[in-house]
């Protein structure tokens, strides 16, 4: 681009080409070498955590963080997440939070949907491209199917409560980055807190293993009952399939559907106590 004046022709030309979303904020020029070092010189040894980081998150002040690390900006969301006394809270907090650059390129905030006060809570990995443009998790096709499970089991938005690792959509459904995880995981713990439930049901390995610090597969965490830490005593979560790896693999609904029946039972039995 010679001028700013290109712009417009730029962008049509992307859009002609496909390109329907920027995934990041700044131009990458990928035909820029690095210069080479002398053969002789040892490379400059890797620091863990850069002086001055080339990027630097940005997070509200509000808490009063001082840090640009990733554990500033962690701690900075901990203690956001800890003074918003309601979900309502919560919620206004999140969307004022500046922490995590995925609320740059995502159009909405996808907080939760169904009933706050069910005895269940599930948790998926993140928004997609429906539930971006619609602010509510699991609109879409991988949604669809997730209330037909529950339907299957006598559940729907009115019993339980649905949120995400991430409130908002990584750009073109990418894998959420290790580091997202960390800096929005204090908002879901405090989700969790205030919402209360009986239950956890992780939706996919993602979920399962944010919420339960491991780092196991989905096929070896699903079909039993993992300790979520709760405020009083453990929650009992229940890792299971995605309803999108379903999707792609049907002949999985089999493991799925003994899930879900562990899961109305493990929910019967709660209740009637
Ligand atoms: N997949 C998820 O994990 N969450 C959603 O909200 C939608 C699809």
């Amino acid at each position: 681009m010679k001028s700013p004046d290109d712009a417009p022709a730029l962008l049509a030309w992307y859009v002609e080409a496909g390109a329907d979303e920027a995934i990041g904020e700044v131009p990458v020029n990928r035909y820029h070498k690095p210069p080479r070092l002398p053969e002789s010189q040892p490379a400059a040894p890797q620091s863990r955590s850069p002086a001055a980081p080339p990027h630097k998150p940005k997070f509200s002040a509000a808490a009063g963080a001082s840090l640009s690390t990733a554990e500033g900006v962690e701690q900075s969301a901990r203690e956001i997440a800890a003074g918003a006394g309601d979900l309502e809270a919560l919620r206004s907090a999140l969307s004022n939070f500046d922490g995590c650059a995925l609320r740059d390129t995502a159009t909405t905030l996808v907080f939760a949907d169904g009933n706050p006060h069910a005895d269940v809570m599930i948790i998926g990995e993140a928004p997609g491209a429906d539930e971006d443009r619609q602010g509510r998790p699991f609109v879409g096709l991988a949604g669809q199917l997730l209330d037909r499970m529950l339907g299957a089991i006598d559940l729907d938005r009115s019993s339980v409560y649905i949120s995400n690792i991430l409130p908002w959509r990584p750009p073109g459904n990418r894998k959420p980055t290790p580091n997202e995880v960390t800096i929005c995981l204090p908002f879901l713990r405090r989700h969790i807190q205030l919402s209360d439930p009986k239950i956890l049901v992780l939706v996919g390995g993602t979920s399962a293993q944010a919420l339960l610090g491991v780092t196991q597969g989905i096929t070896r965490l699903r079909g039993r009952w993992h300790d979520y830490p709760g405020d009083a005593k453990p929650i009992p979560a229940m890792p299971i399939f995605h309803s999108a790896y379903l999707l792609r693999k049907p002949g999985m609904k089999r493991e799925a559907w003994r899930d879900l029946r562990e899961i109305r039972h493990k929910l019967d039995t709660l209740t009637s106590q």
